[in-house]
């Protein structure tokens, strides 16, 4: 069952700059899709066009089967989670605050945000007695890495989508991260767009890799496909 599909779609910016041209792919349900490539050739760029950050030039993004654009941004940006390097946790709110920041504004009632809150903080190996009530100053960068992609969860979305979610952090966390993150993938069933400019970090991640250069889509695969025709 498809759950994102891009039908020949182009971004051109104001400037015309353009981002990516007439791309195609159909991604599944439940499945994690790594875009790879180097920098500037528009992984970024096609990722804002799923939660209508911004708008395509040309061309359709069908979210479960409905036309992005026929869909609230404000409920597009609710309904689907957003992890970036740069972590992005509100600094002045404690981690248990920072993960219920979505379900709060979805309305759920205080005990089902605790329990979802101390279940993600097990999820992301961070016990909850110890972590829930420290603020992210307090943390290492892989533990704040760790509490964004809680937060990105926390509300059950049918999609995340993760910009270079390990990319601020050293090798080894980094490591740790993408070991844990694997783990938690078998876990849910949430479809999962992930962006990455590290091939080894798409290939190990990725049910489906794909590889962009400057603004086109010129491999789309799983990792042995890919692997097979380099
Ligand atoms: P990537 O994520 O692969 O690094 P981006 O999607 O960020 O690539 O960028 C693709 C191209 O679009 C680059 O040439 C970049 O400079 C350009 N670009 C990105 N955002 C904007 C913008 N807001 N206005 C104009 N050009 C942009
Ligand atoms: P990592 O190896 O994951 O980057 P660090 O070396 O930064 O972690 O930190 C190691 C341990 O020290 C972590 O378990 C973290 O909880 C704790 N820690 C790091 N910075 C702080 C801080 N400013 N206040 C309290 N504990 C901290």
């Amino acid at each position: 069952e498809t759950m994102i599909e891009f039908d020949d779609v182009t971004k051109i910016y104001s400037d015309q700059t353009v981002a990516v041209e007439e791309i195609s792919f159909a991604v599944e349900r439940g499945t994690t899709t790594v875009f790879v490539g180097p920098s500037g050739c528009g992984k970024t760029t096609t990722m804002t066009l799923v939660n209508r950050m911004q708008d395509p030039t040309e061309g359709t993004v069908y979210y479960d089967g409905t036309d992005v654009q026929e869909l609230d941004k404000v409920d597009l940006r609710r309904d689907i989670g957003y992890v970036i390097q740069e972590i992005g946790l509100f600094d002045h709110m404690s981690v248990g605050e920072n993960i219920a920041t979505v379900p709060e504004l979805k309305g759920w009632d205080r005990s089902r945000i605790d329990d979802r809150v101390d279940e993600l903080l097990e999820l992301m190996d961070l016990p909850p007695a110890q972590y829930r009530d420290q603020y992210p100053t307090e943390l290492s960068g892989g533990q704040q890495q760790r509490v964004g992609v809680a937060r990105a969860l926390a509300a059950d979305p049918d999609v995340i989508l993760m910009d270079e979610p390990f990319g601020a952090l050293d090798p080894i966390t980094r490591e740790e991260l993408q070991n844990e993150f694997l783990e938690i993938q078998d876990r849910i069933d949430t479809t999962i767009l992930f962006v990455t400019h590290d091939i080894n970090e798409a290939l190990k991640m990725g049910d489906k890799i794909a590889i962009f250069d400057v603004g086109e889509l010129v491999q789309y695969g799983t990792p042995q496909e890919i692997l097979h025709d380099p």
